[in-house]
Protein backbone atom coordinates (compact mmCIF):
# COMPACT_ATOMS: atom_id res chain seq x y z
CA UNK A 1 0.00 0.00 0.00
CA UNK A 2 1.53 3.15 -0.60
CA UNK A 3 0.04 5.50 2.17
CA UNK A 4 0.43 9.61 2.76
CA UNK A 5 0.69 10.25 6.45
CA UNK A 6 0.32 13.36 7.88
CA UNK A 7 2.55 14.66 11.07
CA UNK A 8 5.39 12.00 10.06
CA UNK A 9 7.92 14.03 11.72
CA UNK A 10 6.16 14.11 15.24
CA UNK A 11 5.80 12.00 18.11
CA UNK A 12 3.53 9.20 17.00
CA UNK A 13 3.11 10.40 12.83
CA UNK A 14 7.59 9.36 13.21
CA UNK A 15 6.48 5.86 14.83
CA UNK A 16 3.98 5.17 11.85
CA UNK A 17 6.38 5.29 9.54
CA UNK A 18 9.03 4.08 10.69
CA UNK A 19 6.53 0.88 11.51
CA UNK A 20 4.66 1.37 8.04
CA UNK A 21 8.23 1.38 6.18
CA UNK A 22 9.25 -1.66 8.00
CA UNK A 23 6.34 -4.00 7.24
CA UNK A 24 6.60 -2.83 3.58
CA UNK A 25 4.32 -0.16 2.77
CA UNK A 26 5.69 3.30 0.62
CA UNK A 27 5.02 6.37 2.47
CA UNK A 28 4.77 9.80 1.79
CA UNK A 29 5.37 11.85 4.94
CA UNK A 30 3.67 15.46 4.98
CA UNK A 31 4.27 17.94 7.54
CA UNK A 32 4.95 21.17 7.88
CA UNK A 33 7.91 20.92 10.79
CA UNK A 34 6.76 23.14 13.40
CA UNK A 35 8.31 23.64 16.44
CA UNK A 36 6.97 19.65 17.28
CA UNK A 37 8.05 18.32 14.29
CA UNK A 38 12.06 16.96 13.92
CA UNK A 39 13.53 15.18 10.73
CA UNK A 40 16.04 12.88 12.82
CA UNK A 41 12.64 11.08 14.32
CA UNK A 42 12.62 9.30 10.76
CA UNK A 43 16.21 9.27 9.78
CA UNK A 44 16.19 5.40 10.07
CA UNK A 45 14.05 5.17 7.20
CA UNK A 46 15.32 8.54 5.32
CA UNK A 47 17.72 6.77 2.67
CA UNK A 48 14.87 3.92 2.29
CA UNK A 49 13.46 3.59 -1.28
CA UNK A 50 9.78 3.56 0.20
CA UNK A 51 10.00 6.86 1.67
CA UNK A 52 9.31 10.46 0.83
CA UNK A 53 9.38 13.51 2.35
CA UNK A 54 7.05 16.54 1.44
CA UNK A 55 7.65 19.78 3.77
CA UNK A 56 3.88 21.40 3.10
CA UNK A 57 1.17 22.48 5.81
CA UNK A 58 -2.19 21.03 5.79
CA UNK A 59 -3.67 25.11 6.04
CA UNK A 60 -2.42 24.91 2.25
CA UNK A 61 -4.96 23.63 0.08
CA UNK A 62 -3.03 23.78 -2.94
CA UNK A 63 -0.54 22.01 -1.94
CA UNK A 64 -2.59 18.92 -0.74
CA UNK A 65 -4.13 19.27 -4.31
CA UNK A 66 -0.42 18.58 -5.88
CA UNK A 67 1.07 16.34 -3.31
CA UNK A 68 -2.32 14.18 -3.78
CA UNK A 69 -1.59 14.40 -7.38
CA UNK A 70 2.12 13.72 -7.88
CA UNK A 71 1.82 10.82 -5.14
CA UNK A 72 -1.24 8.73 -6.35
CA UNK A 73 -1.49 7.72 -2.51
CA UNK A 74 -4.18 4.11 -1.54
CA UNK A 75 -4.69 5.78 1.97
CA UNK A 76 -4.33 9.23 4.12
CA UNK A 77 -3.28 8.52 7.80
CA UNK A 78 -4.11 12.16 8.87
CA UNK A 79 -1.81 13.12 12.44
CA UNK A 80 -0.91 16.22 11.69
CA UNK A 81 -1.98 18.68 14.54
CA UNK A 82 -1.34 20.82 17.03
CA UNK A 83 -1.09 18.51 20.10
CA UNK A 84 -0.25 20.35 23.81
CA UNK A 85 -3.22 21.71 25.86
CA UNK A 86 -1.11 23.68 27.70
CA UNK A 87 -0.56 25.82 24.41
CA UNK A 88 -4.05 25.57 23.28
CA UNK A 89 -4.46 27.42 26.44
CA UNK A 90 -1.93 30.80 25.78
CA UNK A 91 -2.76 30.25 21.66
CA UNK A 92 -6.05 28.36 20.91
CA UNK A 93 -5.86 30.19 16.91
CA UNK A 94 -3.33 27.85 16.11
CA UNK A 95 -5.17 24.81 17.02
CA UNK A 96 -8.92 26.13 15.28
CA UNK A 97 -6.47 27.01 12.19
CA UNK A 98 -4.16 23.40 12.17
CA UNK A 99 -6.83 21.12 13.81
CA UNK A 100 -10.13 22.46 12.28
CA UNK A 101 -9.14 23.96 9.03
CA UNK A 102 -6.52 21.77 8.06
CA UNK A 103 -8.52 18.94 8.36
CA UNK A 104 -10.97 20.14 6.37
CA UNK A 105 -8.79 21.05 3.57
CA UNK A 106 -7.66 17.20 4.11
CA UNK A 107 -10.79 16.33 3.73
CA UNK A 108 -11.37 18.00 0.69
CA UNK A 109 -8.74 17.26 -1.15
CA UNK A 110 -8.81 13.35 -0.54
CA UNK A 111 -12.54 13.95 -1.64
CA UNK A 112 -11.12 15.28 -4.74
CA UNK A 113 -8.53 12.85 -5.62
CA UNK A 114 -10.84 10.05 -4.65
CA UNK A 115 -13.46 11.07 -6.83
CA UNK A 116 -11.29 12.18 -9.65
CA UNK A 117 -9.99 8.23 -9.39
CA UNK A 118 -13.11 7.00 -9.74
CA UNK A 119 -13.99 6.61 -6.29
CA UNK A 120 -12.38 3.42 -5.43
CA UNK A 121 -13.75 1.56 -2.87
CA UNK A 122 -10.58 0.56 -1.09
CA UNK A 123 -9.55 3.95 -1.10
CA UNK A 124 -9.18 5.16 3.25
CA UNK A 125 -9.15 8.18 5.03
CA UNK A 126 -8.16 7.25 8.34
CA UNK A 127 -8.41 10.07 10.96
CA UNK A 128 -6.20 9.75 14.36
CA UNK A 129 -7.72 11.64 17.25
CA UNK A 130 -7.86 11.46 20.71
CA UNK A 131 -9.92 10.18 23.89
CA UNK A 132 -9.70 13.76 24.94
CA UNK A 133 -12.62 14.38 23.07
CA UNK A 134 -14.96 12.90 25.58
CA UNK A 135 -14.20 14.73 28.18
CA UNK A 136 -13.47 14.08 31.71
CA UNK A 137 -14.51 10.66 33.94
CA UNK A 138 -14.86 10.98 37.60
CA UNK A 139 -13.71 7.58 39.72
CA UNK A 140 -15.81 5.42 37.77
CA UNK A 141 -16.50 4.49 33.89
CA UNK A 142 -14.46 4.27 30.58
CA UNK A 143 -15.07 5.71 27.27
CA UNK A 144 -16.89 3.68 24.70
CA UNK A 145 -16.88 4.59 21.25
CA UNK A 146 -20.67 5.97 21.76
CA UNK A 147 -19.84 8.27 24.80
CA UNK A 148 -21.16 11.80 24.18
CA UNK A 149 -18.42 13.92 23.06
CA UNK A 150 -17.85 17.08 25.62
CA UNK A 151 -14.44 18.48 24.76
CA UNK A 152 -13.10 20.93 27.69
CA UNK A 153 -10.18 22.28 26.37
CA UNK A 154 -9.17 24.23 23.21
CA UNK A 155 -6.95 21.11 22.46
CA UNK A 156 -9.65 18.80 22.43
CA UNK A 157 -12.54 21.12 21.05
CA UNK A 158 -10.48 21.80 17.89
CA UNK A 159 -9.76 17.40 17.79
CA UNK A 160 -13.53 16.57 18.51
CA UNK A 161 -14.71 19.46 15.45
CA UNK A 162 -12.13 17.50 13.29
CA UNK A 163 -13.52 14.27 14.17
CA UNK A 164 -17.17 15.58 13.43
CA UNK A 165 -16.42 16.75 10.17
CA UNK A 166 -14.12 13.10 9.15
CA UNK A 167 -17.95 11.78 10.22
CA UNK A 168 -19.78 14.36 8.15
CA UNK A 169 -17.23 13.92 5.06
CA UNK A 170 -18.58 10.13 5.01
CA UNK A 171 -22.00 10.57 5.35
CA UNK A 172 -22.62 13.14 3.03
CA UNK A 173 -20.01 12.37 0.43
CA UNK A 174 -19.17 8.68 1.18
CA UNK A 175 -15.78 9.40 1.77
CA UNK A 176 -14.32 5.77 2.99
CA UNK A 177 -13.10 6.62 6.60
CA UNK A 178 -11.87 5.05 9.78
CA UNK A 179 -11.85 6.83 13.05
CA UNK A 180 -9.23 6.30 16.03
CA UNK A 181 -9.81 7.75 19.42
CA UNK A 182 -6.26 6.93 21.68
CA UNK A 183 -5.49 7.60 24.85
CA UNK A 184 -2.18 9.35 26.07
CA UNK A 185 1.03 8.01 24.50
CA UNK A 186 4.67 7.63 25.88
CA UNK A 187 7.28 6.24 24.33
CA UNK A 188 11.48 7.11 22.03
CA UNK A 189 11.20 10.47 20.41
CA UNK A 190 8.35 12.14 22.92
CA UNK A 191 8.77 16.11 22.30
CA UNK A 192 10.66 17.09 25.43
CA UNK A 193 7.29 19.67 26.61
CA UNK A 194 5.16 16.60 27.27
CA UNK A 195 5.24 14.84 31.06
CA UNK A 196 6.81 11.84 30.45
CA UNK A 197 10.01 13.48 29.05
CA UNK A 198 9.95 16.29 31.57
CA UNK A 199 10.23 13.92 34.06
CA UNK A 200 12.85 12.12 32.97
CA UNK A 201 14.90 15.17 31.75
CA UNK A 202 14.09 17.56 34.97
CA UNK A 203 15.30 14.25 37.32
CA UNK A 204 18.75 14.01 34.93
CA UNK A 205 19.01 18.07 35.17
CA UNK A 206 18.60 17.75 38.64
CA UNK A 207 15.85 20.48 38.25
CA UNK A 208 12.44 20.59 40.27
CA UNK A 209 9.86 17.69 38.76
CA UNK A 210 6.87 20.01 38.06
CA UNK A 211 3.51 17.70 38.92
CA UNK A 212 0.08 19.60 38.12
CA UNK A 213 -1.82 20.22 41.33
CA UNK A 214 -1.29 17.36 43.18
CA UNK A 215 -1.06 14.82 40.77
CA UNK A 216 -4.11 13.18 41.02
CA UNK A 217 -5.31 13.61 37.06
CA UNK A 218 -5.63 9.48 36.10
CA UNK A 219 -4.17 8.84 32.26
CA UNK A 220 -4.28 5.59 30.27
CA UNK A 221 -1.08 5.03 29.21
CA UNK A 222 -0.25 3.85 25.78
CA UNK A 223 3.30 2.75 24.58
CA UNK A 224 3.86 4.93 21.24
CA UNK A 225 4.99 1.50 19.05
CA UNK A 226 1.61 -0.39 20.31
CA UNK A 227 0.09 3.19 19.15
CA UNK A 228 0.84 2.39 15.71
CA UNK A 229 1.00 -0.79 15.46
CA UNK A 230 -3.12 -0.11 16.44
CA UNK A 231 -3.96 2.53 13.79
CA UNK A 232 -2.30 0.32 10.82
CA UNK A 233 -4.73 -2.74 11.92
CA UNK A 234 -7.51 -0.06 11.92
CA UNK A 235 -6.59 1.18 8.40
CA UNK A 236 -5.90 -2.11 6.96
CA UNK A 237 -9.08 -3.93 8.76
CA UNK A 238 -11.26 -1.27 10.17
CA UNK A 239 -14.65 -1.12 9.38
CA UNK A 240 -15.77 1.59 6.69
CA UNK A 241 -17.33 5.03 8.97
CA UNK A 242 -16.11 2.97 12.26
CA UNK A 243 -14.96 4.38 15.04
CA UNK A 244 -12.43 2.40 17.53
CA UNK A 245 -11.24 3.71 20.84
CA UNK A 246 -7.51 2.63 21.50
CA UNK A 247 -5.72 2.60 25.13
CA UNK A 248 -3.16 1.00 26.93
CA UNK A 249 -4.69 -0.60 29.68
CA UNK A 250 -2.88 1.04 31.53
CA UNK A 251 -4.34 3.46 34.28
CA UNK A 252 -2.19 5.35 36.75
CA UNK A 253 -2.69 8.42 38.42
CA UNK A 254 0.39 11.63 37.01
CA UNK A 255 1.59 11.17 40.61
CA UNK A 256 2.52 8.03 40.48
CA UNK A 257 3.50 7.30 36.58
CA UNK A 258 5.98 10.31 38.11
CA UNK A 259 7.41 7.95 41.05
CA UNK A 260 7.62 5.03 38.79
CA UNK A 261 10.21 7.15 36.01
CA UNK A 262 11.86 8.43 39.23
CA UNK A 263 12.03 4.46 40.36
CA UNK A 264 13.58 3.40 37.29
CA UNK A 265 16.60 6.36 37.26
CA UNK A 266 17.09 5.28 40.66
CA UNK A 267 18.52 1.98 39.12
CA UNK A 268 19.71 3.21 35.69
CA UNK A 269 21.94 6.27 36.40
CA UNK A 270 21.56 6.19 40.43
CA UNK A 271 23.18 8.96 42.54
CA UNK A 272 23.32 9.41 46.44
CA UNK A 273 19.41 10.98 46.88
CA UNK A 274 16.24 9.10 45.22
CA UNK A 275 15.15 11.23 42.34
CA UNK A 276 11.56 11.95 43.61
CA UNK A 277 12.74 13.89 46.54
CA UNK A 278 12.95 16.72 42.97
CA UNK A 279 9.05 16.16 42.94
CA UNK A 280 7.11 19.60 43.05
CA UNK A 281 3.57 20.36 43.02
CA UNK A 282 2.71 22.99 40.89
CA UNK A 283 -0.50 25.29 40.07
CA UNK A 284 -2.82 23.32 38.65
CA UNK A 285 -3.96 23.45 34.47
CA UNK A 286 -6.57 25.63 34.18
CA UNK A 287 -9.79 23.25 33.59
CA UNK A 288 -7.34 20.25 33.98
CA UNK A 289 -9.87 17.48 33.11
CA UNK A 290 -9.46 14.67 36.13
CA UNK A 291 -9.46 11.32 34.47
CA UNK A 292 -9.71 9.55 31.10
CA UNK A 293 -10.39 5.91 30.64
CA UNK A 294 -10.86 3.97 27.39
CA UNK A 295 -12.87 0.67 27.64
CA UNK A 296 -10.46 -1.41 24.65
CA UNK A 297 -13.46 -4.17 24.12
CA UNK A 298 -14.36 -2.59 19.94
CA UNK A 299 -11.00 -2.96 18.37
CA UNK A 300 -9.92 -6.00 20.68
CA UNK A 301 -13.14 -7.83 20.26
CA UNK A 302 -13.46 -7.12 16.80
CA UNK A 303 -10.08 -6.78 15.53
CA UNK A 304 -8.13 -8.92 17.74
CA UNK A 305 -5.90 -5.85 19.12
CA UNK A 306 -4.21 -5.67 22.56
CA UNK A 307 -1.41 -4.14 23.52
CA UNK A 308 1.88 -6.01 23.92
CA UNK A 309 3.60 -4.14 27.03
CA UNK A 310 2.81 -2.63 30.35
CA UNK A 311 3.05 0.69 31.27
CA UNK A 312 6.07 -0.76 33.69
CA UNK A 313 7.91 -2.42 30.81
CA UNK A 314 7.49 0.70 27.99
CA UNK A 315 8.35 3.27 30.78
CA UNK A 316 11.77 1.11 31.29
CA UNK A 317 12.44 0.85 27.58
CA UNK A 318 11.74 5.02 27.08
CA UNK A 319 13.88 5.88 30.05
CA UNK A 320 16.69 4.13 28.40
CA UNK A 321 15.86 5.34 24.90
CA UNK A 322 16.56 8.94 26.84
CA UNK A 323 19.44 8.07 28.44
CA UNK A 324 20.86 6.67 24.94
CA UNK A 325 19.57 9.28 22.45
CA UNK A 326 20.90 12.75 24.69
CA UNK A 327 21.66 14.46 21.02
CA UNK A 328 18.09 14.09 20.13
CA UNK A 329 17.08 15.49 23.01
CA UNK A 330 19.29 18.50 24.10
CA UNK A 331 18.73 19.85 20.38
CA UNK A 332 14.66 19.81 21.11
CA UNK A 333 15.58 21.94 24.34
CA UNK A 334 16.23 25.03 22.53
CA UNK A 335 12.86 25.39 20.90
CA UNK A 336 10.46 27.81 21.60
CA UNK A 337 8.31 27.15 24.82
CA UNK A 338 10.60 23.97 25.76
CA UNK A 339 11.36 24.14 29.24
CA UNK A 340 8.74 26.64 30.24
CA UNK A 341 5.48 26.36 31.85
CA UNK A 342 2.93 27.14 29.58
CA UNK A 343 -0.40 27.31 29.82
CA UNK A 344 -0.68 30.00 31.80
CA UNK A 345 -1.85 32.83 29.86
CA UNK A 346 -5.52 32.62 29.93
P1 LIG B 1 3.21 16.04 17.69
O1 LIG B 1 2.91 17.42 18.17
O2 LIG B 1 4.38 15.32 18.26
O3 LIG B 1 3.40 16.05 16.10
C1 LIG B 1 2.57 16.79 15.25
C2 LIG B 1 3.23 16.83 13.88
O4 LIG B 1 2.33 17.53 12.99
C3 LIG B 1 4.56 17.59 13.86
O5 LIG B 1 5.52 16.87 13.12
C4 LIG B 1 4.21 18.91 13.19
O6 LIG B 1 5.30 19.46 12.47
C5 LIG B 1 3.05 18.51 12.28
N1 LIG B 1 2.16 19.64 12.01
C6 LIG B 1 1.60 20.50 12.93
N2 LIG B 1 0.87 21.42 12.30
C7 LIG B 1 0.94 21.13 10.97
C8 LIG B 1 0.38 21.73 9.80
N3 LIG B 1 -0.38 22.82 9.88
N4 LIG B 1 0.63 21.16 8.60
C9 LIG B 1 1.42 20.06 8.51
N5 LIG B 1 2.01 19.48 9.57
C10 LIG B 1 1.76 20.02 10.79
O7 LIG B 1 1.85 15.24 17.91
P2 LIG B 1 1.64 13.70 18.32
O8 LIG B 1 1.68 13.58 19.78
O9 LIG B 1 2.51 12.85 17.48
O10 LIG B 1 0.12 13.50 17.87
C11 LIG B 1 -0.20 13.10 16.55
C12 LIG B 1 -1.70 12.96 16.43
O11 LIG B 1 -2.20 12.02 17.37
C13 LIG B 1 -2.46 14.27 16.69
O12 LIG B 1 -3.52 14.36 15.77
C14 LIG B 1 -2.98 14.11 18.10
O13 LIG B 1 -4.17 14.83 18.29
C15 LIG B 1 -3.22 12.61 18.17
N6 LIG B 1 -3.12 12.00 19.50
C16 LIG B 1 -2.04 12.22 20.30
C17 LIG B 1 -1.94 11.58 21.54
C18 LIG B 1 -0.72 11.74 22.42
O14 LIG B 1 -0.70 11.20 23.55
N7 LIG B 1 0.32 12.42 22.01
C19 LIG B 1 -2.97 10.75 21.97
C20 LIG B 1 -4.07 10.55 21.13
C21 LIG B 1 -4.12 11.17 19.90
Amino acid sequence: MKILVTGGAGFIGSAVVRLAVARGHAVVNLDALTYAGCLENIASVAADPLYVFEQADIRDRAALDRILAAHQPDAVMHLAAESHVDRSIDCPGDFIETNITGTYNMLEAARRYWVARGKPEAFRFHHISTDEVYGSLGAEGMFTEDTPYDPRSPYSASKASSDHLVRAWHETYGLPVVLTNCSNNYGPFHFPEKLVPVVILNALAGKPIPVYGEGLNVRDWLYVEDHADALLLVLGKGALGRSYNIGGENEARNIDLVKTICGILDQKRPKDAPYADQITFVQDRAGHDLRYAIDPSRIRDELGWRPSVTVEEGLERTVQWYLDNEDWWRALQNRDGVGQRLGTKG
